[in-house]
């Protein structure tokens, strides 16, 4: 009964699979990708709107402190004004007015007017270009008449609105006025500040924290005043902070030199850039990364399912082994060989995917596999722990194999093959061993079908001899029987011609033709027997014997055949210490060998040798080697014709009308199994044909063939023996006509 095999996951629809995977990669792949640049465009815009706002705020800040620093500025000189006043005649006073011109915060001129705003007193600045040197003072009133009239309503000091004033090379300032109305006290009247706005600004313009900015002073309608800055503002990043003064206001207008921030310069933005483009070449190389490995699996795969096709579809099977010597992978072939399944044939490691430990157990039972017939547990553990100290593991061993024995769940023992190589893992350590095994039960199956069918052809080919004999047995019985015959009926005349007991002469003569019956009886009887004999042997057995009881044996038959034409026998053995040793064979079958080749070289020359020339030579000689010895049979015939020697060894063929064509196949097949072969040539003196084969010495000949000096006179047979002088005289005598 074949066991089920064991179950493997049936074919998945890996196309379909595969396409999904693909489709969801793609999809996850853009998703990413999508995000990414999102992200990154999200980054990129929020850091230049971050440069913007920075750039913008710094502007702010500017005009804010510009605002802040002019207005006070602008005060401070108002209140000193303030507290100095215009003395007409004090001169330290005047020299404090001095001061304060020189000091060129923007105060170019201080005026003392009287109640009739006529002037009392002027003082410029002591740098050149002065105001009004262009234009007459008196020209330029309008807007100081009305501050002053204005400050003296309020009592406090006024700023007028700006005025333009020419300087010389056609230049001109914007000047604001400042009226100090003067108590009583001091005389009365009032005092007038002019300030350049240009010089005001100058001295923000010179200072760090309004650098890279362009200031402007503007009136509320637009109309620019002054300004300074080495470079113009780029009109991007602007800043309006109004200036109250009293009497008066204006805008302080910042405009950064900055443009508008580019992607590149800007470092910020160029470090989100760059580490932009980074993370992309990193999401590009780890798309290629993945697309190779995907491309890995992919191939790793088909290898993989090529190679489960290939163990699947194996007729041999496959076994691994770990360390421990227990199973850790077998292929379908090997589970329906043993006729268990994978899992019952797994060791405990490799079912629960564990790694053993690589110490070899001492006898850890188990490690008996279940397919180990029980009386051989012994020796397989000995070789496998031998195999396991690195015994035992020849260089040849995977190549040719050891023969050994298994069994199936069901009790029955077979022959199996086993090739086994070590396994070794990728580091170059070994792991186990990996085995093919082959199971040899179906070819010894069939070899034992085939030798009993060569058996039964040997049988048939002897049977066939026989009948071919069967006349001249009848011939050769005849002589005995007529033998019998004649001397019965002398003996019954004898007994009719008188009284035995009273003819004294009759008794003897009686009792001679009596005992020349029993003889011939007995001589007809051996004929009988020998051919009976060489019937029935057919037990293929090797034994250690003689060549010359080999040739003994077939003698009494060959001769039998070379009566009938008159052939001569001869058979040529060393003698002496040359002696020859036994050899081991079959001995049924090398006597059939020799009879055949015997009857082949008599039924040659019986066509075509004249019967003087008649002789067939049996000999054995030791091989070159001397563990063979080489027999030989040589004929005077014709020899054998090119076509027949094409055709000479195939089963069936034959020139002869009652030939079977199976002499010489069997003789060839015989000389095989014996390790040998079958060969022919011309015979001795170049004439005829010579059949030639050897047979192993026996081994213990072969131990003590150099001493085995016989004694003399030990040879059991002469060189050369005439036919008729062989060992048994009735069948053997009279091989001449
Ligand atoms: P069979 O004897 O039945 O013909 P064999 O196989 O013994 O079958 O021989 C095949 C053929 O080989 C013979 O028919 C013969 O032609 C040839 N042959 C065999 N032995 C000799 C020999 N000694 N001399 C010449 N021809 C031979």
């Amino acid at each position: 009964m074949t066991p089920p095999l064991p179950t493997t996951p049936g074919p998945t629809p890996a196309p379909r699979l595969a396409q999904r995977g693909r489709a969801r990669r793609v999809l996850l792949w853009t998703a990413l990708m999508a995000l990414l640049v999102v992200a990154q465009s999200l980054l990129v815009a929020l850091s230049l709107n971050f440069e913007s706002g920075r750039a913008q705020d710094d502007t702010e800040r500017v005009a804010t402190l510009a605002a802040a620093e002019i207005k006070r500025e602008l005060m401070r000189q108002a209140r000193e004004l303030q507290a100095l006043g215009f003395p007409l005649a004090d001169a330290e006073r005047e020299a404090a007015v001095a001061a304060l011109l020189r000091q060129r915060h923007g105060l170019e001129r201080v005026e003392r007017r009287g109640e009739d705003f006529a002037v009392r007193r002027v003082q410029d600045t002591p740098y050149p270009p002065t105001l009004f040197a262009q234009m007459p003072r008196g020209e330029l009133l309008t807007e100081t008449q009305l501050a002053c009239a204005a400050a003296r309503i309020v009592g406090a000091p006024r700023f007028s609105r700006s005025y333009f004033v020419p300087m010389p090379g056609g230049q001109g300032t914007e000047v604001v006025d400042l009226c100090v109305p003067l108590p009583a006290a001091e005389g009365g009247g009032t005092l007038v500040g002019s300030f350049s706005l240009v010089r005001v600004l100058e001295r923000l313009g010179d200072e760090r924290a309004f650098s890279g900015h362009e200031l402007t002073l503007v009136e509320p309608d637009g109309t620019r005043l002054a300004r300074v800055g080495a470079t113009r503002g780029a009109g991007v990043f602007v800043a309006r902070q109004v200036i109250d003064l009293p009497g008066f206001s204006m805008q302080v207008r910042a405009d950064g030199t900055r443009g508008r921030p580019s992607l590149v310069p800007n470092l910020t933005t160029a470090l989100v850039v760059g580490l932009s483009l980074a993370l992309f070449a990193v999401v590009a190389l780890l798309a290629r990364d993945g697309r190779r490995r995907a491309e890995a699996e992919r191939a790793l795969a088909e290898a993989l399912a090529l190679r489960r096709a290939m163990e699947d579809s194996l007729p041999t099977g496959l076994r691994a082994r770990d360390l421990r010597g227990r199973v850790t992978y077998a292929n379908p072939a090997f589970c329906a060989m043993v006729g268990l399944s994978a899992q019952q044939l797994l060791g405990p490691a490799a079912r629960d995917g564990t790694e053993g430990d690589a110490a070899p157990p001492a006898d850890d039972a188990s490690e008996v596999q279940p397919y180990w017939p029980p009386e051989y547990v012994p020796e397989y553990r000995r070789r496998l722990s031998r195999r396991l100290q690195g015994q035992g593991h020849g260089p040849n061993e995977a190549r040719e194999g050891v023969e050994t024995v298994f069994m199936r769940s069901n009790g029955e023992r077979f022959p199996v093959m086993v090739y086994e190589a070590p396994l070794v893992d990728g580091a170059g350590r070994q792991t186990g061993w990996m085995s093919a095994v082959v199971d040899l039960s179906a070819q010894r199956r069939v070899e034992e079908l085939s030798r009993q069918q060569q058996e039964r052809l040997q049988a048939s080919a002897r049977l066939a001899t026989v009948g071919e004999m069967a006349s001249l047995l009848s011939h050769e019985l005849n002589q005995p029987l007529a033998a019998i015959a004649s001397y019965a009926s002398g003996s019954l005349n004898l007994m009719d011609d008188g009284v035995p007991e009273a003819d004294p002469e009759l008794r003897p003569m009686l009792r001679q033709a009596l005992q020349r019956i029993a003889e011939q009886a007995d001589r007809a009887g051996r004929v009988i027997k020998s051919v009976h004999a060489f019937v029935r042997r057919r037990e293929q057995q090797h034994e250690s014997i003689g060549a010359e009881d080999l040739f003994e044996a077939v003698l009494p038959l060959v001769r039998l055949q070379a009566r009938k034409s008159g052939t001569r026998i001869e058979v040529r053995l060393p003698t002496g210490p040359a002696r020859l040793s036994s050899v081991r064979c079959d001995r049924t079958m090398v006597e059939q060998v020799l009879l055949n080749l015997s009857r082949n070289g008599i039924q040659a020359m019986e066509a075509g040798t004249d019967p003087a020339q008649r002789l067939l030579v049996l000999s054995a000689e030791p091989a070159e080697d001397g563990r063979r010895i080489v027999f030989t049979v040589a004929d005077q015939g014709p020899g054998i014709p090119p076509d027949v020697a094409a055709r000479l060894f195939t089963p069936f063929f034959t020139t002869r009308a009652e030939g079977m064509g199976l002499g010489l196949s069997l003789c060839r097949t015989v000389a095989e199994q014996h390790g040998g072969a079958l060969a022919y040539g011309p015979g001795p003196q170049g004439r005829g044909a010579a059949f030639r084969f050897s047979l192993p010495v026996a081994r213990a000949a072969v131990a003590e063939a150099a001493p085995a000096a016989p004694a003399p006179g030990a040879s059991p047979r002469r060189a050369g023996t005439e036919s008729g002088d062989t060992a048994d005289p009735e069948v053997l005598s009279s091989t001449r006509p």
